[in-house]
């Protein structure tokens, strides 16, 4: 018989009557010497179906080998239940064992385990009902970013993780090498001979994609990268991965405030596609880890963005008497918790702060008249601080050129960017979303290692 997933057993009263085969892990058994009760879960639902063993039918040695953490499939009848904790359960007719798991050893063995305890167990984690909920949403939440991008006609862009420029400019980067580093060749002035190295140069693994989404963005019109994105600063804190996803749009036409547009739009149609298709998820997060949880969502989707200057944001934070622990001024770089006062205290609403000084942003973005600041914009949510960061681009070859020369950026890993603004440039603009950091507000998880299935971070690479 062809195994039905739980989630569709429990969400249609079709089936009730009828012979059904699931297959999946234990979560508990209990009863008495007349009845036994089995909550199975297969993956498809936070919710696990009840299995009734009817103990006139069967003996205990037949049931022994299910434990917490076992594998079993079962054939049955579906009938309605007796019982107020389920619509329906299973009067099991036949078992079969896939594996046993060890009470004496099988980890998962109570509910409620701390996060703490499950980061350790990262590699049966997501048996948990909590990681069970957190990765369907995460999953969901990726099929949205491509629905919402496709249903606008922009191009899904593959760019590279390999990158010889070390002048993306987003963050410390992870060398990539063959070179044997116990004997590593040198040249005549002593330094690493890179041209002895796999790609003849040195390499590294991407920070960000955008300077190739540019590349695409000049072509295509519209485009959008979704691919890992790693970093080694050595920041250990419940916002930071070394490795992360990251979603980067890049339009051709587009100036900050259509920018501003998107990112808003898109925010808010992932945020309601997980409520509208993950509900069951995000209520059993709710209930366990965060009960504003799903105000917290409408409120974002029924709210706009407020919109303002660094400069206006920088006044709001020296006038609001708080005492921060990094003092705030312009031209410093906003800290989560100056991001976080603004969101939670000051506007309540999410907020947009644009127009910052260009010493703390990157090269390529475009300089205002100002001569102090450079059109960026980035996206500040309740909870987490920056979830977007983008920019309009500079466009303009000459003005993009002495940006460079000033910052010293070794111009011969730049000349094909230059290009862009060289041949047909045009007013674009992008930004990059952290997608974690999405998953984290999505779920109200608050910590960033449990919103992807195995965390990279200063000191950890297990699993
Ligand atoms: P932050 O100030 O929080 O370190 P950033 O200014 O370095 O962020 P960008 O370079 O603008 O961030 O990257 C774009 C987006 O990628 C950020 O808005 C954030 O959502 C996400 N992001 C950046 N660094 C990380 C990281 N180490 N782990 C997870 N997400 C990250
Ligand atoms: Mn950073």
């Amino acid at each position: 018989m062809k195994r039905t997933k739980i989630s569709r057993i429990l969400g249609t009263a079709e089936l009730i009557g009828s012979d059904v085969c699931v297959k999946g892990w234990v979560r508990t058994r209990r009863g008495n010497k007349y009845v036994q009760f089995v909550a199975l879960n297969d993956g498809s639902s936070v919710k696990n179906l009840q299995i009734v063993f009817d103990m006139n039918k069967w003996n205990d040695e037949e049931l022994k080998a299910i434990t917490t953490g076992a594998s079993i499939g079962v054939t049955g009848k579906l009938v309605e239940s007796q019982g107020k904790d389920q619509t329906c359960e299973v009067q099991a007719e036949t078992l079969e064992i896939y594996g046993t798991a060890d009470p004496a050893e099988y980890p998962l063995q109570k509910k409620g385990h701390s996060l703490e305890f499950l980061r350790e167990k990262a590699h049966l984690r997501p048996r948990t009902n909590t990681f069970g909920a957190i990765l369907r949403v995460r999953s969901a939440l990726a099929y949205a970013i491509h629905k919402f991008f496709q249903e606008k006609g922009f191009v899904y862009l593959h760019t590279p993780l390999i990158t010889a420029s070390d002048c993306e400019g987003a963050g410390a980067m992870f060398q990539v090498t063959t070179l044997p580093l116990s004997n590593l060749p040198k040249t005549e002035t002593g330094e690493v001979d890179y041209s002895k190295d796999f790609f003849g140069k040195s390499t590294a693994l991407t920070v960000s994609g955008q300077l190739e989404g540019e590349l695409g963005a000049t072509a295509l019109g519209e485009i959008y990268t979704f691919g890992p994105t790693f970093r080694a600063e050595n920041s250990n804190t419940p916002r930071h991965l070394s490795e992360f996803w990251m979603i980067e749009p890049e339009m051709a036409f587009y100036d900050i405030s259509d920018n501003m547009d998107l990112a808003e739009e898109f925010v808010k149609y992932c945020i309601r596609y997980a409520l509208d298709h993950c509900r069951d998820d995000i209520e059993f997060l709710s209930e366990h880890f965060d009960p504003e949880l799903i105000d917290r969502l409408e409120f974002v989707l029924h709210n706009d963005f407020v919109r303002l200057t660094y400069t206006e944001g920088v006044k709001i934070l020296e006038e609001s008497g708080k005492k921060f622990e990094f003092p705030v001024h312009w031209g410093t770089d906003l800290q989560s918790e100056h991001e976080r006062y603004l969101v939670e205290q000051h506007f309540k609403k999410p907020v947009i702060l644009t127009d910052y000084p260009k010493e703390i942003k990157a090269f390529y973005m475009k300089q205002n008249e100002d001569g102090k600041t450079v059109r960026a914009m980035d996206v500040l949510f309740p909870n987490i601080g920056e979830i977007i960061g983008g920019s309009e681009r500079e466009a303009d070859y000459d003005k993009l050129y002495a940006r460079i020369q000033e910052l010293n950026i070794p111009m011969k890993d730049m000349w094909w960017y230059l290009d862009t603004r060289r041949f047909g440039t045009v007013p674009h603009s992008g930004f990059g979303l952290g997608f974690e950091r999405l998953v984290l507000f999505v779920t109200g998880m608050t910590n960033i290692r449990d919103v992807i299935p195995f965390p990279r971070t200063p000191n950890n690479a297990e699993f």
